[in-house]
């Protein structure tokens, strides 16, 4: 079973060598969610949202959020971001009872980057 909890951002970021809007520094509100698989514990949770909020508070919010995202990402694109959550959480997660599955980062409200477990190891 898989459970999903998704979460918001501020942040500034330019794309070198790229021609278009995105080259100019300028903001986004981000959003990305976190879906973890395992199976239901004896109180039927994967995992509990609540821990998941504190492990993304921890790993990544406090982190990219109103922040510049070059400054930690190389080339921030929505790909890039979600690789760098995949990373920045997927230890946190694997020593509670569920797996990361899943990241998926919105730069806008209709265009996502989505990274599993593939695309990493
Ligand atoms: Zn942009």
């Amino acid at each position: 079973m898989k459970i999903r909890r998704t979460f918001s951002f501020d942040a500034a970021h330019k794309l070198e060598c790229y021609r278009g809007k995105c080259e100019r520094l300028h903001g986004h509100t981000y959003s990305f969610s976190l879906t973890v698989e395992g199976k239901p514990d004896p109180e039927g949770m994967v995992m509990d949202f609540v821990e998941l909020k504190k492990i993304s508070e921890e790993a990544v919010l406090s982190r990219l959020d109103h922040a510049y995202l070059n400054d930690l990402i190389p080339q921030p694109t929505a790909e890039n971001i979600a690789v760098w959550i995949w990373k920045s959480v997927d230890e946190e997660i694997d020593r509670r009872s569920g797996r990361l599955c899943e990241v998926e980062v919105w730069e806008t409200r209709d265009a996502s980057a989505i990274v599993s477990r593939g695309d990493i190891e």
